[in-house]
């Protein structure tokens, strides 16, 4: 059977993957062994998440209903009732539902009706708390496939340290990194000097380890010295996978969901105020801005040695009418050039423009020109993908340690 459950935590505390944890410990200790602990991952653009849109599925041995009740009663018993946005979602099947529910959660919007007309056509057990949301996560957990995944380890607090700042030696974790990568990933981000695998928030996670095994997050989460976790699971998850990406024409994406565009950039890319970067795609008779925001970084350097002409995919979420982008190849670049004023044949001095689509003018011997002086500048910048560093990285966006994106053969930069 598979047990799906969803929307059980509030930005003040519980994680829906905790609970998860804690739901498999107690199954296997009433005698219904967990054989598959599933962490997926939905539309990062859905609003009402409270942190990464993550729903949990067990697959598991055993008397369905017992479980079901077993599961309803640990939210209860674990769920953060006290926020009114927490509204959890259980349920139980024999089977794994249809896959096309779960794509569309990944990658579009559900509704309830959605989920519970699959969970009844299904003969499904399920129970829907407050307005019931949380049945879709639940019912998309139960669905999921995973042609592409990945695992993490994830290390839960004892109940006294809930809250309390955590102790996980930083060295430790900079030293796992370096020792496992690239089978594991997004531990720390070295570029920049930060932790990602420790939660700021007050939920019960202690840290997790993202890996392309179970035997290498646990080598990895081995390396780390921290204070002593209550609990530890290995989620199978599809983290990592770029599975909210659809492929894109420009000019027809919808709002909230996320794309693979292909464009050639019409201006030269802009810093706005608070350092984000922006430039209009074109495609055809179509655009788009594609914006690198300023928790992007370094990757907004190379977002701004682009230059009109230059062909690009650009990947990321259709929000507020642009592209934010998670990742970009760099496909062809247009030759570099500078156009400046030319010099004065009689003087040798720069001329200056004589005003719009009148050329230019020497200011000393009164010399006209029609042309610019156009000069080829090599580029420097290199075709291939470039990505956004792990401390701006979503849950489920492939990082390239992991390959290129999709199965052409092309360079990583
Ligand atoms: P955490 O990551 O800490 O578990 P969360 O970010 O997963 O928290 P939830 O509290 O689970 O956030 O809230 C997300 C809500 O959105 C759930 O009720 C879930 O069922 C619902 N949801 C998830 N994906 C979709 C979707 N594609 N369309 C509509 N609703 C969705």
């Amino acid at each position: 059977m598979l047990i799906g459950i969803d929307d059980t935590d509030s930005p003040q505390g519980m994680c829906t993957t905790y609970l998860g944890a804690v739901l498999a410990k107690r199954l296997a200790g009433e005698g219904m062994p967990v054989c598959e602990a599933r962490l997926v991952r939905l539309n990062p653009n859905v609003t009402f998440k409270t942190r990464g849109n993550a729903a949990i599925g067990l697959v598991a041995e055993g008397d369905r209903d017992s479980a079901f009740e077993i599961a309803c009663a640990m939210v209860e018993e674990l769920a953060e009732f006290s926020c009114e946005n927490t509204n959890p979602g259980v349920v139980v099947v024999d089977a794994p539902l249809d896959g096309a529910f779960y794509r569309k959660a990944v990658t579009d919007f559900c509704t309830v009706e959605e989920a519970v007309s699959l969970l009844e056509t299904a003969g499904g057990l399920y129970r829907g708390f407050r307005n019931r949301r949380g049945l879709i996560g639940a019912t998309a957990a139960v669905a999921c496939e995973l042609p592409d995944l990945t695992f993490e380890i994830l290390t839960y607090r004892r109940k006294e340290r809930f809250g309390t700042p955590r102790e996980v030696d930083r060295e430790s974790l900079f030293d796992a990194q370096r020792r496992t990568f690239p089978h594991t990933w997004d531990t720390v981000d070295e570029e920049n000097d930060v932790v990602v695998c420790v939660p700021h928030t007050p939920d019960p996670v202690l840290f997790g380890i993202r890996g392309e095994s179970p035997l290498w997050v646990t080598a990895a989460r081995r390396m780390i010295r921290s204070e002593h976790p209550a609990l530890e699971q290995v989620w199978i998850t599809n983290q990592g996978t770029d599975a909210h990406i659809l492929p894109g024409r420009i000019g027809g994406l919808r709002e909230g969901l996320s794309y693979r565009v292909h464009g050639t950039v019409e201006d030269a890319p802009k810093t706005g105020p608070g350092g984000h970067v922006s430039f209009t795609l074109r495609d055809g008779g179509f655009v788009i801005r594609c914006m690198a925001y300023e928790p992007t970084k370094d990757f907004r350097q190379v977002v701004r040695m682009l230059v009109p002409g230059d062909a690009i995919t650009a990947v990321g979420s259709c929000k507020k009418g642009s592209v934010n982008l998670e990742k970009m190849e760099i496909v062809a670049l247009a030759p570099g050039k500078t156009v400046r004023p030319p010099l004065c044949p009689a003087c040798s001095k720069r001329m200056t423009s004589a005003g719009s689509g009148k050329g230019y003018k020497c200011k000393k011997c009164g010399a006209r020109a029609k042309m610019p002086d156009v000069q080829e500048i090599p580029r420097t910048l290199k075709t291939g993908w470039y990505e956004v560093p792990p401390s701006a990285r979503r849950h489920l966006a492939r990082p390239l340690c992991r390959g290129i994106p999709d199965d052409r053969d092309q360079t990583v930069s």
